[in-house]
């Protein structure tokens, strides 16, 4: 091990969450608590029980409390993480486990349950889904906040420190993130987690600069040493010397005077110099998301992926199930509009327990509206399930790679078919629910025009467009060379798309990856893109960029960029066109 008085020795991790903060380390025991295995007599069995019981009460009664602390202190923005760790204390299979271990194998308490987390980590263990496996972290935690109970240890405040400090952990719960006092947690590093647990989701949203998954770095910090947490980089340092430390100093006033310019920007129109409007939302897959984006400036949510509730379980959830769910984003984006996606699982998106056939070509298989068209009565509880989240704020309903008429009227079927089932249960909805569809087959933009009749407006997923259009698989590395989003015919079919849109009188969005890359402004508003939906952070670099925009310039710039025949003419041309009129934009 390598002496922590070593000058600037750099670790690397994953950039959880951005910033850079320089403080004093200190070293949080989250230690697991340690369980000894006993046996204990038959007669001693239902004392036992009832001293399993009592934990689980006692942790119930604490999460209760700090509910309570935590709304009045935060608000109650984040309190779902408290609702799932006591909806996990409730779990009946966490009980009857560890009952079933006392009674069976005549063993304490402690160590039953610790078994019963045993079974549980396998089967979190053998998730494909890194979102899904992360939650197993969730019932570790709450786990062991009942073994504290058991063992009599008491809960300390993880951040009653004095002073500023940057908290150095083996891991950090999702709870212990939202008890974080801002005034004297300036960061923290753990040696586990990933970049979509919700510990981290947590950071993100918190905005506390954060670095997981450093592996070993609880043993190599000491208390009280300096660190730097660089949450851009993913990387912490540990006794920076003084160059060093002058360097993360400028690093870090460079990169919080970047962050509070565009921050500015926030309230201000997304609009062009001429005043020309384009809606700058956001994408999510998670209702923890939703404070970005709107802390980001986001109008709204341009794609809800709702294939998260869907991955890597053997059921599809029910129509209840899904309407919490989505009735959870669309009241924490009122008064935004929130535009949900049906389920776009299949190709890449593995649904491994939903019984999906291997297939020899799965990004040209049974995917996404295929797959739901597939399964009606599973497709109509979505569709029940978006309608009734409908009635609770402003909603559109879309549906992805759709490649002709014939589907959408088939999912117009059903959807009045879903309608009718609510009406005739009396149950509200937006009757007048705007639908689109997803541009992002070829064939779908070749017969845009027809397909624009039929709906109220398109968006364009040119991840996956382009992956279909030049033959690309957008998940081999070997081909990322040849992704080119400014292949002439990527922009000729932009152009076919936005116009056959706006000849029918309905909006042109775009929620693929190349809304939200500020270089690429100029080109999508000369198109003349009514909605670009990104992720929260770029929300501000687009928006800055438009704001310096001319709308005809850059529709004169569009019809120079149109006219070459290379994706790198285009952008030595995008390039050249940027340096002169907006090099003070992109700095
Ligand atoms: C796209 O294909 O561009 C898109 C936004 O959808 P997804 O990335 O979910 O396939
Ligand atoms: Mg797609």
């Amino acid at each position: 091990m390598v002496s922590a008085k070593s000058e600037n020795l750099i670790f690397h991790g994953i950039a959880a969450s951005p910033g850079i903060v320089i403080g004093e380390a200190r070293i949080a025991d989250r230690s697991r608590v340690s369980v000894v295995e006993a046996l204990i007599d038959s007669a001693e069995v239902p004392a036992e029980i009832d001293r399993f019981r009592l934990a689980l009460a006692k942790a119930t009664e604490e999460l209760k409390v700090l509910k309570q602390q935590i709304s009045t202190s935060k608000g109650s923005e984040h309190l779902y993480v408290i609702d799932a760790h006591l909806l996990i204390l409730q779990d009946n299979m966490l009980t009857l486990e560890t009952v079933d271990f006392i009674e069976r194998e005549k063993i304490n308490a402690e160590a039953a349950l610790k078994r019963a987390l045993r079974k549980f980590q396998a089967f979190f263990a053998g998730i494909e889904d890194e979102y899904l496996r992360e939650r197993g972290g969730d019932v570790e935690v709450v786990i062991e906040r009942v073994l504290r109970n058991l063992v009599g240890k008491r809960h300390d405040p993880l951040f009653a420190a004095e002073g500023k400090v940057v908290i150095i952990a083996h891991d950090l719960s999702p709870t212990d993130v939202l008890q974080i006092d801002k005034n004297k947690v300036i960061g923290f590093a753990t040696d586990l987690g990933g970049k979509t647990s919700h510990t981290a989701i947590l950071a993100r949203s918190l905005e506390i600069p954060a670095v997981v998954g450093l592996e070993r770095i609880t043993g190599e910090v000491q208390d009280g040493d300096p660190v730097i947490i660089d949450g851009v980089a993913g990387t912490l340092l540990i006794n920076p010397d003084q160059e060093t430390f002058r360097n993360y100093l400028q690093r870090k006033q460079r990169y919080e005077y970047q962050e509070q310019e565009l921050l500015k920007l926030k309230d201000l129109p997304a609009e062009t110099l001429e005043g020309e409007r384009v809606l700058l939302k956001g994408n999510v897959e998670f209702v923890e998301e939703v404070p970005s984006i709107k802390g980001h400036g986001g109008e709204g949510i341009g794609l809800y992926r709702t294939e998260m509730l869907f991955l890597n379980r053997s059921t599809f959830p029910d129509e209840e199930e899904q309407f919490i769910a989505y009735a959870a984003v669309v009241k924490a984006m009122a008064p935004h509009p929130v535009s949900i996606r049906t389920l776009d699982i299949g190709g890449d998106k593995f649904a491994a327990d939903l019984h999906l056939e291997d297939e020899l070509n799965p990004a040209l298989g049974l995917r996404a509206i295929r797959l739901s068209l597939r399964q009606p009565e599973q497709f109509k509880s979505q569709l029940r399930a978006i309608l009734r989240a409908s009635a609770l704020g402003k909603v559109r309903l879309f549906f992805p790679m759709v490649s002709g008429v014939v589907e959408i009227r088939m999912v117009k079927t059903l959807l009045a078919e879903a309608k009718e089932e609510l009406r005739s249960r009396a149950v509200p909805f937006d009757e007048r629910l705007a639908i689109g569809i997803m541009i992002e087959i070829p064939s779908a933009v070749i017969i845009a025009d027809l397909l624009a009749r039929e709906v109220d407006f398109f968006s364009v997923g040119t991840n996956d467009l382009i992956q279909y259009s030049l033959a690309i698989d957008r998940t081999n590395e070997h081909l990322s060379h040849l992704y080119e989003p400014l292949h002439p015919a990527i922009l000729r079919s932009l152009k076919m798309v936005v116009d056959a849109a706006h000849a029918a009188g309905i909006d042109a969005c775009m929620c693929g990856e190349m809304a939200g890359e500020p270089s690429y402004l100029p080109i999508l508003l000369g198109l003349g893109f009514d909605e670009l939906s990104m992720s929260g952070v770029s929300i501000p670099k687009v928006k800055k960029i438009l704001r310096r925009c001319s709308k005809k310039e850059a529709e004169q710039l569009v019809a120079r960029a149109l006219t070459f025949p290379t994706a790198a003419e285009v952008e030595s041309f995008l390039n050249s066109e940027i340096a002169a009129h907006f090099s003070e934009s992109f700095d």
